[in-house]
């Protein structure tokens, strides 16, 4: 579904990410980990072409979304992100912060985005916010509204930067919940993520990202319990 390669990205003479490869299929679930400032929102954010590349190639299901031809507002309604801090309208209500994306961007009717918005709604657990403004809704619902949004473009992959990072301790679980039945009816996602618990329950595989390029990958269980690279061990004892 994904496939990256040799991936690029540098700012100015910053050169953030040295030459990634990467490849996710249909339905897997991809927890990326490494230190701060290893490159891994910049990783996601040349996914769905919020940053664009400076050389390499991502292909998101046979389309190469770096190529001039490629229309990039279609390419991001392909690719759901979600953010560590929400990025909700704070001027709209919850139901119109998820129906404008597919009236606006794919030009549905009002009255069937509101179905699918209040569908997705019930699906994150948020059913009785439809009307509420995002200012009255706590962390975590706030999050799960930001779901609710992207999955309201029917996207083809997600992707997650930190979505439980700027979380009340408490207001982590429900969001957890709600991207683990993601996964499990089947959503291919890419999770930034410092939640562990996580990564080794619902991840079908674990990248440990540090300065810019991909130091080990494995399955949760190896990277967790066998490490290899000595920078993995580093960064697993400092958090586990
Ligand atoms: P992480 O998400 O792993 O913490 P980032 O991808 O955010 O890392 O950042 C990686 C590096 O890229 C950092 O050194 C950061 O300062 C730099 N960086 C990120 N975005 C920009 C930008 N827009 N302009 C310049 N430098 C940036
Ligand atoms: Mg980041």
């Amino acid at each position: 579904m994904i496939t990256v390669k040799d991936l690029h990205k540098s700012f100015g003479d910053l050169e953030v990410l040295k030459g990634i490869s990467a490849e996710v299929k249909e339905s897997e679930v991809v927890c990326v980990i490494g230190p701060s400032g290893s490159g891994k929102s910049t990783f996601l954010r040349c996914i769905n072409l919020l940053e664009d590349i400076t050389s390499g190639e991502v292909t998101i299901d046979q389309d190469v979304i770096n190529d001039p031809k490629t229309n990039i507002n279609q390419v991001r309604s392909q690719v759901g992100m979600v953010f560590q801090h929400f990025n909700l309208f704070p001027h709209k209500t919850v139901l119109e912060n998820i129906t404008i994306g597919p009236v606006k961007v794919k030009g549905m009717k009002e009255e069937a985005a509101k179905e699918i918005a209040l569908q997705l709604l019930e699906k994150v657990g948020l059913s009785d916010k439809a009307d509420a403004y995002p200012e009255s809704l706590s962390g975590g619902q706030k999050q799960r509204a930001a779901i609710a949004r992207s999955l309201a473009m029917e996207p083809k992959v997600m992707l997650f930067d930190e979505p439980t990072s700027a979380l009340d301790p408490e207001l982590v679980g429900d969001v957890l919940e709600v991207m683990k039945d993601l996964a499990r009816e089947g959503m291919t996602m890419v999770v930034v993520t410092h939640e562990m618990g996580f990564a080794r329950e619902v991840g079908d595989r674990v990248m440990f990202m540090d300065e810019g390029v991909v130091m080990e990958e494995g399955d949760p269980q190896q990277i967790f319990e066998d490490p290899q690279n000595p920078r993995t061990q580093e960064f697993l004892s400092k958090i586990l």
